[in-house]
């Protein structure tokens, strides 16, 4: 088992306020995990704290063995993340705008192309590459958001609620490019929806009030439910 991510003890307090409270798990490679949880439990605080952008108050994140907090270029080199709500530039095409995501997340020049290429060929938008963004349907859309996390290749993909907004057809597809995305990519998915991990993810584990309440494969879960 290879692990990609391995979280311990994590905290974060927003002043007296404790919002994610000794948080453990390791993420390993072939891992589709769910981060299940209902609003206000901690599942923002917590991907925050793991694509670095949010200091924990207490606790250490290793990315492929790599301490997040003392080596953060190196580490989040591994780590793609799509936000919930991606800054997405509308009035760009679709290769012009992963173009520009490749030069702002240092991908080496002579490397762009093929990124953008490789990126947007597994997300499905070789036939919508010319198109301006803001002319996509939010399907279409939410690939290309995908595309944006994978551009470097990292080893771990992070999620936050990714079919927000879709509708069925579109849910379909993308659960299904996040499946395959999961034969290549470890990958964390933050969802207060239960259907969503049932229909995704491999592993599942539950935020309650900023603790991990429940944690076990997504058979183990379905026999609870
Ligand atoms: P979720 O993503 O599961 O909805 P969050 O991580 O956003 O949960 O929030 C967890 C808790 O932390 C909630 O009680 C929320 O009100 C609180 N919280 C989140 N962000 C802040 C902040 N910037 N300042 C103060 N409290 C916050
Ligand atoms: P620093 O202040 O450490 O330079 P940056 O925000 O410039 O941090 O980004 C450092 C690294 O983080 C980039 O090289 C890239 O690999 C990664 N990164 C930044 N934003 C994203 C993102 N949205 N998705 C995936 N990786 C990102």
């Amino acid at each position: 088992r290879e692990i990609l991510i391995q979280a311990e003890h994590l905290h974060r307090y927003y002043g007296p306020i404790c919002a994610v409270r000794d948080v453990s798990f390791e993420l390993a490679k072939g891992d589709v995990l769910g981060f299940l949880g209902p609003n206000g439990a901690g599942k923002s605080t917590t991907m925050q704290m793991l694509t670095g952008t949010l200091a924990p108050s207490a606790g250490t994140i290793r990315v492929q063995g790599i301490d997040l907090l003392d080596h953060p270029k190196r580490a989040k080199r591994e780590l793609g993340y799509l936000p919930e709500q991606p800054p997405l530039y509308r009035e760009l095409t679709v290769d012009e705008y992963l173009t520009y995501c490749a030069r702002l997340r240092r991908v080496a020049g002579r490397e762009v192309r093929a990124a953008v290429e490789r990126s947007r060929s597994r997300c499905g938008l070789n036939e919508v590459r010319r198109r301006l963004i803001a002319n996509l349907s939010k399907g279409y859309q939410q690939r290309v958001g995908i595309a944006q996390a994978i551009l470097h290749n990292p080893a771990v993909v992070i999620l936050d609620e990714p079919t927000v907004g879709l509708d069925p057809i579109q849910i379909r597809e993308i659960r299904g490019l996040i499946r395959e995305l999961g034969e290549s990519h470890g990958i964390i998915l933050s969802t207060h929806i239960l259907p969503e991990v049932q229909g995704t993810c491999n592993r599942v584990q539950i935020i309650h009030r900023g603790r991990l309440v429940f944690a076990d494969s997504m058979q183990g879960l379905e026999s609870h439910l």
